[in-house]
């Protein structure tokens, strides 16, 4: 038996044949053209056939794995009509009067190292979009059916990387799970492979070797392992884990439709986070009651430049009008430390973590702060809208953003543009200071909601970034949760509701406490809602929770 070992993008086990899949290279032979306009002309047929492929794959998409992350083939589209990157194959078609294929591939070429020296992960990760759309003319131009995977049976895809056009090409019904070598988190490949529910592991070095085509595998999406040849010891367990999971799927899903509320009565608000307007479908899918956490700062990442205030406003409103009067709360923008974005031309810092971050950029910065305050109070009027601020340490910083929200709506109100008057406003409690002055902050909001993954760093003095600090960083540390406790205590004086959105609230072995808490809401990743809400209805919180608060609030 051989283990390979990755990380995990989706859960889930899969058991079958190994189809290594190398797709066919387009070699490109460059050779001189005697007329440009023929070759221009031959181009545009080509990038027009490729807008329709696109259009095609974006229907197949749609009915797959939602309208929403269909949208990446609408991206490609726009991409097929980027003036930047036309021009330049036109102009290298033009000055060096060579063949289209050729002048697409040094575009390429071009735009991936422009896309790969930016600075944030997002915008490099977009270079896979670049190549796929370039591969793509660069078929046509040379005649070239778009390959896909035969086979007969189901089999467990190994690839170097997948293109998102790749992704959804595959027939569904052949694809067991996902293992490629490369890959991120944060592509749409991933973000695909989620949707489609299917296990995926990346990172995965060693996995892509002809030799293991056609042989048994075994696919745990949960450790993010694949075992070719698997011994007799291993099939059992993951057998076992696979009915496990089975039941369990079947289960949930009749959960859908259900109310969030213990044996006892107790509700909690069940909602989930996303990144861009593309996680609304998986918002959906898994009957979230809202979302708790819309990282807007993904808009700015996403963005060569600030986003307009139309941008940003086209944005809120489509989430707000698919989520249809369901609360949405939208963080205002959390750049800086691990998420830097370069066209802010932030100064270079020694402690990133602790410097100019989130409200600190919104309050030096509030013509930036106010763009996104305008496109998100205009876009209230399309739904249920609740905004709330990174990163606040201090009262005065919550009082000045008061301020600042007079002005925009004094702006608003002369320039004769509505806004809803029910907008909730809150803050996260990421820092030790605003948990400890909670009391304080309730008083000037509706809601708290607690940033487990910075309050947790912050508290410990543990970079959340440093893949070493492992233990050191433990967010069930007694410190971490007795903060929380006090956050909600506080709160709850003054009227304010509580939730969490840090990856702590997805974590199962701590609903009875935050229950016993009475924290209001959990905002987590859209697939851990069900297993969530599963665990809320079992318990009983009148039953434990003497036991479970001295458990985790006295001993550590
Ligand atoms: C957090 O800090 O817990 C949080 C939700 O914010 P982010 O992970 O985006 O910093
Ligand atoms: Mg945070």
């Amino acid at each position: 038996m051989i283990t390979i070992s990755g990380k995990t993008v989706c859960t889930g086990v899969a058991f079958g044949p190994v189809f290594v899949f190398s797709r066919e290279e387009s070699t490109i032979k460059r050779h001189h053209i005697e007329s440009s306009d023929d070759e221009i002309a031959r181009f545009e047929i080509a990038r027009k056939k490729a807008i329709e492929e696109l259009g095609m794959l974006y229907d197949k998409a749609i009915s797959e794995v939602g309208e929403s992350n269909a949208m990446i083939f609408q991206i490609h589209q726009m991409m097929l009509e980027d003036l930047d990157y036309i021009e330049s194959i036109k102009n290298i078609i033009t000055d060096q009067l060579i063949n289209a294929e050729t002048a697409v591939g040094q575009t390429c070429d071009n735009f991936v190292q422009m896309f790969k020296a930016m600075d944030d992960d997002y915008m490099r990760e977009r270079s896979a979009d670049v190549k796929d759309v370039s591969e793509r003319l660069i078929k046509i131009l040379s005649g070239k059916d778009n390959g896909g995977i035969v086979t007969s049976e189901p089999v467990i895809i190994v690839a170097d990387d997948l293109a998102p056009s790749e992704t959804v090409q595959f027939d569904k019904s052949k694809i067991l799970a996902f293992v490629t070598e490369g890959g991120s988190t944060n592509s749409h490949t991933s973000i695909l492979a989620r949707m489609m529910n299917i296990p995926a592991v990346i990172g995965a070095k060693g996995s892509l070797k002809s030799e293991f085509n056609g042989k048994r595998a075994i696919v745990d999406g949960f450790t993010g392992t694949m075992y070719i040849d698997p011994d007799e010891e291993t099939v059992k367990k993951l057998t076992k884990k696979k009915q496990e999971i089975e039941e369990q799927t079947k289960f949930l899903e009749k959960l859908k439709g259900c109310e969030s509320v213990t044996k006892d009565g107790q509700r909690i608000d069940l909602f989930a986070n996303i990144g861009n307007v593309l996680d609304v479908g998986s918002v959906l899918k898994n009957d979230a009651e809202g979302i708790g956490l819309f990282r807007s700062e993904f808009l700015y990442l996403e963005s060569k430049d600030y986003p307009s205030e139309d941008v940003q406003f086209g944005a809120y409103k489509e989430v707000l009008s698919k989520m249809v009067n369901k609360r949405v709360i939208i963080r205002t923008l959390d750049i800086g430390a691990d998420k830097q974005v370069g066209y802010f031309n932030m100064p270079k810092e020694e402690n990133p973590a602790m410097g100019i971050r989130a409200i600190r950029i919104c309050l030096k910065r509030p013509d930036i702060f106010k763009t996104q305050l305008r496109a998100l109070y205009r876009a209230s009027v399309f739904g249920r809208l609740a905004i709330m601020f990174p990163m606040i340490a201090s009262e005065w910083e919550i009082l000045k953003v008061l301020e600042i929200i007079d002005e925009v709506k004094a702006e608003l109100d002369s320039e004769g543009i509505a806004y809803s008057n029910h907008i909730e406003l809150g803050c996260m409690i990421e820092t030790p200071a605003a948990a400890v002055t909670s009391d304080i902050l309730s008083k000037h909001l509706d809601f708290f909601s607690i940033g487990t993954n910075d309050l947790t760093q912050y508290t410990l003095a543990a970079d959340r970034q440093n893949p070493d600090i492992g233990d050191f960083c433990d967010a069930h540390h007694t410190a971490v949760l007795r903060l929380i406790n006090t956050v909600t205590q506080n709160a709850h004086k003054n009227n304010t509701w509580v939730g969490i959105c840090g990856e702590l609230g997805a974590d199962l072995e701590l609903t009875e406490v935050f229950l016993a808490m009475g924290i209001d809401e959990l905002s987590v990743t859209p697939n851990a809602i069900l297993p969530i809400r599963k665990k809320v209805i079992e318990t009983d919180v009148s039953a434990i929770k003497d036991k479970v608060l001295s458990k985790y609030l006295i001993q550590s």
